[in-house]
């Protein structure tokens, strides 16, 4: 089913987009949990990381990559941290899959 994530990739409604290629767009998230919190989503709609097969591999690498890459134009490459919350009980309320990039302060482990 299509979240809002996809009225972002088609540009139906806006967000702050920091990066995009051909796989994945990456945005500022609406309501920041650190300095800098963004959202990076792979263009095809994969409700949840379980979804992901093996077809997948390069994809999810993908974005990894370019999380590295978002960080280092955002000027936390040295310290952040990246998030998937996989599950309505992991925290999870949109269903297309994303990790929230997060950095620009202390983070505590284990995480709440
Ligand atoms: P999750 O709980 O892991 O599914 O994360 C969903 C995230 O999406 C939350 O951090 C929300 O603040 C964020 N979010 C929801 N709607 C938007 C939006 N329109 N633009 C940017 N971020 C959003």
């Amino acid at each position: 089913m299509a979240t809002i994530f996809t009225k972002i990739i088609n540009k139906e409604i806006p967000a702050d987009i920091v990066y995009e290629d051909d796989l994945c767009l990456a945005f500022r998230d609406i309501n920041p949990q650190a300095p800098v919190h963004i959202l990076i989503i792979p263009k095809k709609p994969l409700s949840i990381l379980n979804d992901a097969e093996i077809e997948d591999q390069q994809l999810l690498g993908h974005l990894m990559l370019a999380a590295i890459k978002i960080a280092d134009k955002e000027g936390v490459a040295d310290a952040f941290r990246l998030v998937l919350n996989n599950g309505a009980g992991a925290g999870q309320e949109i269903f297309h899959m994303h990790f929230h990039l997060l950095a620009g302060r202390p983070f505590s482990w284990p995480p709440g």
